[in-house]
């Protein structure tokens, strides 16, 4: 095979997509490993959607990413993998399969595996869990607690019947409460997850008391704009172990990597202080 011929095209597809970092990820892997390959942002308008699926081999690509606001669309277009995905409804990672486009979720990997590296000694069995939203993020994040072990998980959102209907959804051990109820509930809280798109930029302010949460309790954020929100830094103030989004986006990338371009790719401090770089800049 000649070199051009190996030479692998993937690309993150979005609207808006100029905001998305993973092809400082990928293509940071691409050089560090000496694959021939390419990773590159395209916009991919609402209304164009179902005809690039319809298309994707013909552009040369041989898988995606896919960010907002096609998760679930592309979902309902591809063949899932994966029963957990398919559950979820939701795909960010597609790859060619046997002439066939396929996809898998990857965020929930990524929300578990970062905090697994942030936080090896915690034990997710028989813990009890908060996740405040009920929208794209928090569905994945769900998912990984449930699959660890984690055995209650109070869900929270602005609109409780969101909360409800996705805590149905998942069945047995999912209690959705209203946001008043979050601070009697901390005390009892081992781990708390912001899934909403508060304390982002441009977000809103995410205001909680974290003071009854106990000493060994974690903290974890998936915004990653800016990297160390509001909650982080009331929860460092205090004392307690943060985890950040920032991570969350760098492992959810590792399987799509493997798939597209046959290594099995490490998520390094150079690779995290490249990102800090970017977002910090
Ligand atoms: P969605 O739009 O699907 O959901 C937004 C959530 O935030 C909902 O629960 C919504 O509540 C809540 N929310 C929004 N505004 C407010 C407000 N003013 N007050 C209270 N709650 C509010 O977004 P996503 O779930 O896709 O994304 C959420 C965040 O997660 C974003 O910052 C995104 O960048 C980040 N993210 C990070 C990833 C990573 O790899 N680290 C991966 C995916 C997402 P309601 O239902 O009431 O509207």
């Amino acid at each position: 095979m000649s070199a051009a011929s190996s030479h692998r095209r993937v690309a993150v597809i979005g609207y808006p997509v100029a905001h998305s970092r993973s092809p400082l990820i990928h293509n940071y892997w691409l050089k560090l490993y000496g694959i021939p390959g390419s990773y590159d942002r395209i916009e991919v308008a609402p209304a164009e959607l179902a005809a690039f699926i319809g298309n994707f081999a013909d552009q040369g690509l041989v898988g995606c990413n896919v960010t907002v606001p096609h998760k679930e669309q592309v979902a309902r277009l591809v063949r899932i993998v994966d029963s957990e995905t398919a559950r979820l409804g939701s795909v960010n990672t597609l790859w060619m399969e046997q002439g066939e486009l396929v996809a898998t979720s990857t965020d929930g990997y990524g929300f578990l595996q970062n905090l697994r590296s942030a936080a090896p000694d915690f034990a997710l069995e028989r813990q009890t869990a908060m996740i405040l939203g009920a929208g794209g993020a928090a569905r994945p994040v769900i998912a990984a607690l449930r699959s660890a072990g984690v055995e209650h998980i109070h869900l929270a959102n602005r609109t409780a019947a969101r909360a409800t209907t996705l805590a149905a959804e998942f069945g047995e051990g999912i209690h959705p409460i209203g946001w008043d109820a979050i601070p009697a509930l901390l005390e009892t809280t081992g781990l708390l997850v912001n899934a909403t798109s508060l304390g982002m930029e441009g977000g809103g302010p995410l205001f909680i008391d974290l003071s009854p949460l106990p000493s060994d309790a974690i903290v974890a954020d998936v915004v990653y704009v800016p990297l160390e929100t509001e909650l982080l830094l009331q929860a460092r103030a205090r004392g307690l172990r943060c985890v950040d989004g920032l991570g969350m986006l760098l492992h959810q990338a590792v399987p799509g990597f493997e798939r597209w371009f046959g290594r099995r790719p490490e998520v390094t401090p150079e690779l995290r202080a490249l990102l800090v770089r970017d977002l910090t800049r």
